[in-house]
């Protein structure tokens, strides 16, 4: 363990100095961010960065917003639920952004205003029974392995109709992971086009969740306007308890 030399002063009720290591990282994704939108002749306003900090404790996610970040993802429902509780002070949005069991919709929704992991009609059903505003975007699998997350493209259009039955959840897009074993560019030109066929149906759902740490230009050059990064920004994740 090294030990950090703060010379600012500190007294009970200062904020927290972000670690030098997270200012640093933060400042250069969010560089490279820059350079890909200004690559892809995009706004960098167009584009939403939402840091992934699950596994990490609530203290980090203090310092990032220190930086300047307002939107955080979470993927797992009991790991963020006592974070989300205890940062309720701060101005964030939360993002659930993993798998989601149906019996847990009602309570992650007691925190999170944007579920990136909509991929199926069960759960369409669930969150609607909430009678909560949410924002959903659809998972997609990107791959031919039917037991990876995600609606099939196939069955995608019948997931939108369901969502536009429910009034209280507003439909902003697709979301996807890039498959192993190809190049995420190729992948994100798939999810494009998911896209613009979910607005034939749903016009306001323009927006693409997809960018991780290793593949976040190339999903702005495919128009993704939803980034969840996590590693590139707050460093090696601690392992899942
Ligand atoms: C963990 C996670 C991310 C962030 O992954 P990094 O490679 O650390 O950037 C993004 N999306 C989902 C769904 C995740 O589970």
């Amino acid at each position: 363990m090294t030990t950090t030399i703060s010379t600012s002063p500190t007294s009970c009720g200062d904020p927290v100095t972000p670690t030098p290591e997270l200012a640093e990282r933060y400042a250069d994704v969010m560089g490279r961010i820059a350079d890909a939108c200004r690559d892809a002749a995009r706004r960098p306003d167009d584009v939403t960065v939402i840091v992934v900090t699950k596994f990490h404790p609530a203290s980090l996610i203090r310092d990032l917003v220190e930086l300047g970040v307002r939107h955080v993802g979470e993927n797992r429902h009991q790991d963020a639920a006592p974070k989300a509780i205890e940062l309720a002070d701060e101005p964030l949005t939360w993002h659930f952004v993993g798998q989601l069991q149906s019996n847990k919709a009602k309570a992650v929704l007691d925190y999170a205003s944007v579920i990136h992991s909509v991929d199926r009609a069960s759960l369409v059903g669930a969150l609607a029974k909430t009678e909560r505003d949410c924002d959903v975007f659809l998972e997609v699998n990107l791959t031919d392995d039917p037991g990876r997350g995600g609606v099939a493209p196939d069955e995608l259009d019948a997931l939108v109709e369901r969502v536009l039955q429910v009034p209280s959840l507003k439909l902003r897009g697709v979301m996807a992971v890039a498959p192993l074993g190809e190049p995420p560019r190729s992948a994100f030109a798939r999810l494009r086009i998911l896209s613009e066929r979910v607005q034939r149906l749903a016009p306001a759902a323009k927006d693409i969740s997809a960018g991780m740490s290793s593949d976040f230009a190339e999903a702005i050059a495919e128009g993704a306007t939803h980034l969840r990064i996590g590693t590139a920004i707050t460093g090696k994740r601690p392992t899942a308890p």
